[in-house]
């Protein structure tokens, strides 16, 4: 009878000691001077430690200096008055891994007395994913409250907008004193860019949904390169579609052909008379590069860190959203990437990586 209880009594702790080793969490045991007598895979996984460099050695080692000490006065505390103040709770504290990185753990304390020693288990779990979802959300949650309200004061602002501009262009056409028609023109012109301002903020906070398709590469960038005749004025610049291998890609079309025309816009913009634009592709074996290159001024090193913040412009009629918005809608797309190189009083290259589809 005895011996049949021993047997189950063995097995049980088999299991057991499976079910520690297999966990999620990190199971950390010391005696009462706090030496590690057992160290999981999942502790050496969370901490970086391999079980021999920690077993039989003094639990410090692993501890960053601020949970150390409360460890230590617990540990203290416990072996003289035998009053557990983290025994059975959960605490959350800032602990240290192997290469120095930090990371937000929950751990709780348990504590087991055999053969008159005293043993303490600390249980640790790595919440830094957790932490990362979580503000994930709050963030997600805090855009979607932006948008919001930039909807409601936008509606607000767009009704009184458009009838100030309808009024003035009205009046410009009547106006024969030169001096009430360049007043009337600024405002027509600023009512404009408050517009596409409010248009531009309404892109900006609106929640994305993407309609993913596979579509002809080479149709969507000729469609482009049209559409961008009309911003070219009569300042002789040159804009031209080089690229002869089509290829299909999946992505949004009309997200994309936004980004392009803003891309391109801006090249546009920053190239003076006689000027080229130049919108062209790089086959690779999985993706295909769009490069969108102008001769144009280029950006200054100064304001490189600052052109993707939004209302970041150089320019009297921008709105400081092109590239803001653009760089979003490159980030939602799986797969795609976003570039910008450029070198002051030379000119620009906007790359974009494309994973190709099927053609
Ligand atoms: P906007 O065009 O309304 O100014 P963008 O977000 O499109 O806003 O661009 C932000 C700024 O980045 C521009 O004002 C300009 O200074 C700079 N920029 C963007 N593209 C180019 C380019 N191709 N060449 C030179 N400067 C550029
Ligand atoms: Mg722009």
């Amino acid at each position: 009878m005895a011996e049949e209880i021993t047997a189950e009594t063995e097995r049980q702790f088999v299991i057991l000691r499976n079910a520690v080793e297999n966990t999620n969490e990190a199971f950390i045991t010391i005696d009462k001077n706090s030496t590690v007598i057992f160290f999981n895979k999942a502790a050496e996984r969370i901490f970086g430690y391999a079980r021999t460099e920690v077993v039989g050695r003094d639990l410090g080692k692993i501890l960053t200096a601020m949970c150390r000490t409360r460890h230590e006065q617990a540990v203290a505390k416990y072996v003289l008055t035998g009053e557990a103040t983290l025994i059975g709770h959960e605490t959350e504290l800032v602990v240290a891994r192997k290469n120095g990185d930090t990371f937000p753990a929950s751990i709780s304390f348990s504590m087991a007395e055999v053969e008159g020693q005293l043993y303490f288990t600390g249980l640790v779990r790595d919440l830094s994913e957790t932490r990362m979802l979580e503000n994930r959300l709050a963030q997600n949650e805090r855009l979607a409250a932006l948008g919001q309200t930039v909807a409601e004061i936008s509606h607000e602002i767009k009704n009184p907008l458009v009838m100030i501009g309808g009024f003035a262009r009205q009046l410009l056409k009547k106006a024969t004193v030169e001096k009430d028609r360049a007043k009337l023109t600024i405002i027509v012109d600023e009512v404009l860019r408050l517009e596409h301002l409010l248009a531009g903020l309404k892109e900006l906070y609106k929640t994305q949904q993407l309609n993913l398709a596979g579509i002809s590469l080479n149709d969507l960038l000729t469609e482009v390169v049209d559409q961008a005749q009309s911003y070219l004025g009569a300042n002789g610049i040159e804009i031209r579609l080089a690229s002869s291998t089509d290829v299909e890609v999946e992505v949004d079309r009309e997200k994309i052909k936004q980004v392009l025309l803003n891309l391109v816009k801006n090249a546009i913009e920053a190239t003076s008379a006689g000027g080229k634009v130049v919108v062209s592709t790089k086959m690779q074996e999985k993706r295909v590069e769009v490069e969108i290159t102008d001769t144009g001024e280029g950006i200054p090193e100064e304001f490189k860190e600052r052109i993707f913040l939004p209302f970041f412009t150089t320019k009297a009629q921008g709105t400081g959203l092109g590239l803001c918005i653009s760089k979003r809608i490159i980030e939602d797309h799986p797969g795609c990437s976003f570039n910008l190189d450029s070198e002051e009083g030379k000119g620009t290259v906007a790359t974009i990586g494309i994973r190709r589809g099927k053609g």
